[in-house]
C-alpha cells in the first residue's frame, strides 16, 4: 500500500510540470553516437512516448554520424570533419542520404511498436529545410546552412498529435539536397518553433573542462559563459555545433537547452518532470 501511494505521489509531482508543457514543443536531437545501441533507444524512444501522451508536442531530429562514417570506411572513401561538420562531395551525400533514411525508417517503426503516432520528414522535401551553401575556413561541400524552415507544416503535424522525426537534409535555391549537422537542424527547428525547450541527447554526462575528467563537469552555463568556452578550445570536434546551437536558439527565443547523457534511464522524463537538473543546462 504504501509504495502505491509513493507512485502516485511521484505522478502528482509531476503535475505542475505537465500543465506547464502542455501543447508546448519540445525538440530533441538525438545523436548518432549514440543511437545504434538499441537498449539505450528503446529507453529513450519509450520517453519520447510518454512525453507526447503527456501532451507535449514533441520533434525529434536525429544524425547518423557512424553509420555514415562505418559506410565511407567500407567504400573507402576518406572522412574529413571540419569544426564537428562533415565534409560532404556528391557521392558522401548518397551515402549520408541512404543512411539517414534507414535511421529515420528504424526510429519511426519502433516508436510505431511502441504505440506512438510518429512521422518522418526529410527535409530537403517539399521545401521543410531550406539552406544556402554553408560558409566555413575550408570548403565543405555540399553542407547547408539553414535559412527558412516550414513551420507551419510541422506546427499542423504536431497539433494531430503527431511526433515528427526529422531526418537533416535540406534543399538549397539551386534545388539540390545539401547535408546539414544536426545539431543545426535542431536548433533552426526550434527557434522557428519558438520552442520550450531544445534538449541535446548524446554520449557524454554534459560539457565539461576536460572531457576525459568526469570532476570537470558543469552543470549550468549562461550564453556568454558557452562563448568563452569554445573562444578558449575547452568545447571541441562534436560539442561545438551543439553549444553554438544552444546558444541561437537561445537568442532566438527558445526558453531553455539541455545537453543529457542518453545512457541515463529516463533522463528525458527526469529533466522535464522533475526539479532534479541532469546534463549541462544552457540559459540567457
Ligand atoms: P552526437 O553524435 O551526439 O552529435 P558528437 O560525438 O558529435 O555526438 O559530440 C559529442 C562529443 O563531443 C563528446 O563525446 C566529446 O567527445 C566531445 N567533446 C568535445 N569537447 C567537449 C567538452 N568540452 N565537453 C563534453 N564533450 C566534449
Ligand atoms: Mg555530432
Amino acid at each position: 500500500m504504501e509504495e502505491a501511494i509513493k507512485k502516485a505521489e511521484v505522478l502528482i509531482e509531476a503535475l505542475p510540470y505537465i500543465k506547464r508543457f502542455h501543447k508546448k514543443v519540445v525538440v530533441i536531437k538525438y545523436g548518432g553516437s549514440i543511437l545504434g545501441e538499441q537498449n539505450i533507444r528503446q529507453s529513450v524512444l519509450e520517453d519520447i512516448i510518454f512525453l507526447s501522451y503527456m501532451g507535449l508536442r514533441v520533434i525529434l531530429v536525429h544524425g547518423g554520424g557512424p553509420n555514415i562514417s562505418e559506410r565511407m570506411r567500407i567504400t573507402g572513401k576518406k572522412t574529413d570533419f571540419v569544426d564537428g561538420m562533415r565534409v560532404t562531395d556528391e557521392e558522401t551525400l548518397g551515402i549520408v542520404t541512404e543512411e539517414l533514411i534507414k535511421i529515420n525508417e528504424l526510429i519511426v517503426n519502433e516508436l510505431k511498436e511502441l504505440g506512438g503516432k510518429p512521422k518522418g520528414l526529410d527535409g530537403s522535401k517539399d521545401k521543410i529545410i531550406e539552406v544556402e551553401k554553408k560558409k566555413s575556413k575550408i570548403d565543405l561541400g555540399l553542407v547547408g546552412h539553414v535559412t527558412q524552415v516550414d513551420s507551419q507544416a510541422m506546427l499542423d503535424e504536431l497539433k494531430a498529435e503527431t511526433i515528427l522525426v526529422v531526418l537533416p537534409l535540406g534543399v538549397g535555391k539551386d534545388k539540390k539536397a545539401y547535408n546539414i549537422n544536426a545539431d543545426e537542424v535542431a536548433c533552426a527547428v526550434a527557434s522557428s518553433l519558438e520552442a520550450e525547450k531544445l534538449v541535446f541527447l548524446t554520449n557524454i554526462k554534459g560539457i565539461m573542462r576536460n572531457p576525459s575528467e568526469p570532476d570537470s563537469f558543469l552543470s549550468t552555463l549562461t550564453i556568454n559563459e558557452a562563448r568563452g568556452l569554445i573562444e578558449n578550445n575547452v568545447i571541441q570536434q562534436g560539442m561545438i555545433p551543439k553549444v553554438k546551437a544552444c546558444i541561437e536558439a537561445l537568442e532566438k527565443g527558445v526558453a531553455k537547452s539541455h545537453m543529457i547523457d542518453a545512457r541515463i534511464p529516463h533522463g528525458l522524463l527526469l529533466e522535464i518532470f522533475t526539479d532534479t537538473g541532469i546534463g549541462t543546462e544552457i540559459i540567457k
